[in-house]
């Protein structure tokens, strides 16, 4: 708590400062958030209230209006997953053995007819919980700089920069919980709206901004699900490499708004090697590209201001061709399965799963050097490997680690 009053008092005096760049209050939130005093923010414990506590102080700082349920905040209990392949159902605050998020909710009133959510997710893995790529013996603190305290920086400072603009929109600037544990904060809030859901124009999602590379990379997301988005997310670029992708369904928390039929946007800068594990740290950052996305998205937020009501579209499920990889496996990964690894639904004929003797219903669990938890791991691993490569590879079958060379 004390850290927390610390940081309000010096971010009041470097406010003050004539040579304050908004980057710097970018770094500092992404300091405070991924400090190890906030332990790696999982949902439902002190360190995630401490950082509830720290945004809802800064929507505060910023003149947001609170559109929580008690406040800033709103809160959800759930019971945590005992059986992988149950829903997650909500239930009632303080029953045994639930658990209970808090997302943070800030508004800016422009007496629009529309509303645009901006919204990244605060949570994130703790001391290694589920979804941790972490394999060493002592806990540590997953701190998640990249994930997701850059996300919450820049909408942090989009807020303070449309605070001070009229648009012509309304804005709902949102700090996710329960991300990590299945998009749980994003999902409840669909359910249990704290404003007018058909009144929300289009929603922005930042999940991994803070890994701007060289090359200028940014991932955006969910173009399809509009059709003004691809020419808007184009015409707003001067700077960086647009990789787009039409899906509004991913791994992160616009997929909640785009199963509630609203058209979406996430903003991704890729992944490195220190995802979901304790190596995710603040001083690994890109600090300028977080500024440079921040700017691109409010010129996107810009361009889309007269456009009244966004039409919302369908997209396919791209789901099978994430990134690019130089070599295949030849198999079709089961999309549901979410035990440990990378179960295979199926193989195709002459490629180098089936000539390893790889079999349907095997779970990869390690390739080459990598640890396979899951599908975003595997195609992390997949992806470094070059026509011609030799590696092993592990599955689990029916429980039995069998080990195999195979050749790409
Ligand atoms: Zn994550």
């Amino acid at each position: 708590m004390n850290k927390i009053l610390l940081l309000g008092f010096l971010a009041v005096i470097t406010g003050c400062n004539t040579a304050y760049k908004p980057e710097d209050k970018i770094k500092d939130d992404v300091f405070f958030l991924a400090s190890d005093s906030l332990e790696g923010r999982q949902t439902g414990t002190a360190g995630e209230k401490m950082a509830a506590d720290y945004i809802a102080g800064r929507f505060s700082d910023l003149g947001l209006e609170a559109k929580g349920t008690d406040g800033y905040f709103q809160t959800f209990s759930f019971k945590p997953k005992t059986d992988p392949h149950q829903e997650i159902t909500y239930t009632v605050v303080g029953k045994d053995s639930t658990i209970t998020g808090t997302n943070v909710i800030g508004y800016i009133d422009n007496n629009a007819p529309y509303t645009v959510v901006i919204g990244a997710h605060y949570d994130h893995l703790g001391y290694g919980a589920e979804g941790s790529l972490y394999r060493g013996e002592e806990k540590e603190i997953h701190n998640g700089a990249d994930d997701n305290a850059s996300g919450v920086a820049v909408m942090l400072n989009l807020a303070s920069k449309l605070k001070n603009i009229d648009q012509g929109n309304n804005y709902l600037f949102m700090a996710f919980s329960g991300e990590e544990m299945g998009l749980l904060g994003s999902n409840y809030f669909t359910k249990n709206a704290t404003i007018d859901l058909g009144k929300v124009n289009y929603m922005l999602n930042m999940d991994m901004v803070g890994r701007l590379k060289q090359d200028s990379t940014l991932a955006v997301y969910g173009v399809g699900t509009s059709p003004i988005l691809k020419q808007v997310v184009n015409a707003s670029n001067s700077q960086f490499k647009i990789l787009e992708k039409e899906s509004g369904t991913g791994p992160s928390d616009h997929t909640s708004f785009y199963n509630s039929n609203i058209p979406v946007l996430h903003f991704f800068t890729g992944q490195h090697e220190d995802y979901h594990k304790p190596t995710d740290d603040a001083e690994k950052l890109n600090y300028e590209g977080m500024e440079e996305i921040s700017n691109y998205i409010l010129e996107i937020i810009t361009e889309l201001d007269d456009d009244g009501k966004l039409a919302f579209r369908k997209t396919k499920d791209e789901s099978d061709d994430v990134p690019r990889f130089k070599v295949v496996l030849g198999v079709v990964p089961d999309y549901l399965f979410d035990g440990k690894g990378m179960r295979i639904d199926g193989i195709s004929e002459d490629k180098p799963a089936q000539k390893a003797g790889l079999q349907k219903g095997d779970i990869v669990v390690k390739l080459g050097d990598s640890a396979v938890v899951d599908l975003m791991s595997y195609m992390r691993a997949l992806s470094v490997f070059e026509k011609g490569d030799k590696t092993k590879v592990v599955v689990d079958r029916n429980g039995k680690e069998v080990e195999t060379e195979i050749e790409f």
